[in-house]
């Protein structure tokens, strides 16, 4: 990583999410500032593995059978990591523990996987379910956007898109189900026409909730609608 990315990154530490010193997700040595130590920030490398240009599935290099079936909203996904350990604890310390100097790191990382140049009006971090917003007290996608936008000086548009329906949450249901689940789960009034969109999220699984939004956005006029998200969930 680059000293300019470093220098950065600690000024979004400064900003106060990795303010109080804390043991290390990981390992649990002490004194972290941003809730990973030295060693194991530097042991966890992003995959870097052929992939299906539009969904992130291992492929080899092609498009993936599904895509080509129906290709998603999207234009193509970026992601950081595959879900395995570590990262599925890095992104459960954020999510259920509140831990958010966390988000550092994984911004950190997605920034390395992602392309030198954006290219894109604004990130977009996929709006979290009224009830589970107020519960958790903040949208992990949203804190991970934030230093996105500030890293590469591009507007984070949290308030475009709302989230009307309450749904069941996507993880309690088998992966058939989600994108009916999802359905009709987003709104958007705003005029997006030849809009370039960076959708943001922490995890991507079946990427039908990434669809539903990519499908707001576009009735709206969107023109490109790309998506970064830290992890990609594999099918089992
Ligand atoms: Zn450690
Ligand atoms: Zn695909």
């Amino acid at each position: 990583m680059s000293n300019s990315i470093l220098k950065r990154i600690n000024n979004c530490l400064r900003l106060g999410l990795g303010a109080i010193p804390q043991s290390c997700v990981l390992c649990a040595a002490l004194g972290c500032r941003d809730g990973l130590c030295r060693a194991c920030n530097s042991s966890l490398t992003t995959i870097a593995y052929t992939h299906c240009p539009r969904c992130a599935l291992p492929t080899d290099g092609n498009l993936c059978g599904a895509c080509l079936k129906t290709p998603p909203e999207f234009d193509s996904v970026t992601a950081a990591f595959i879900y395995a350990f570590p990262t599925d604890a890095l992104i459960q310390s954020l999510k259920y523990h509140a831990n958010l100097a966390i988000t550092c790191v994984l911004a950190e990382k997605l920034i390395e996987a992602a392309p030198g140049s954006v290219g894109a009006d604004f990130f977009l971090p996929v709006p979290l379910a009224r009830e589970k917003q107020r519960e958790r007290g903040f949208n992990q996608a949203h804190e991970i956007a934030k230093i996105l936008g500030s890293y590469y000086g591009v507007p984070v548009e949290a308030n475009l898109c709302g989230r009307v329906r309450n749904t069941l949450s996507q993880t309690s249901l088998p992966w058939s189900e989600r994108t009916k689940n999802i359905r009709g789960a987003f709104s958007c009034t705003h005029d997006l026409t030849g809009k370039k969109i960076i959708l943001v999220d922490d995890v991507l699984t079946t990427g039908a909730t990434l669809n539903e939004l990519a499908k707001t956005l576009r009735k709206q006029g969107a023109a490109e609608i790309r998506a970064w998200v830290v992890v990609r969930t594999l099918p089992m």
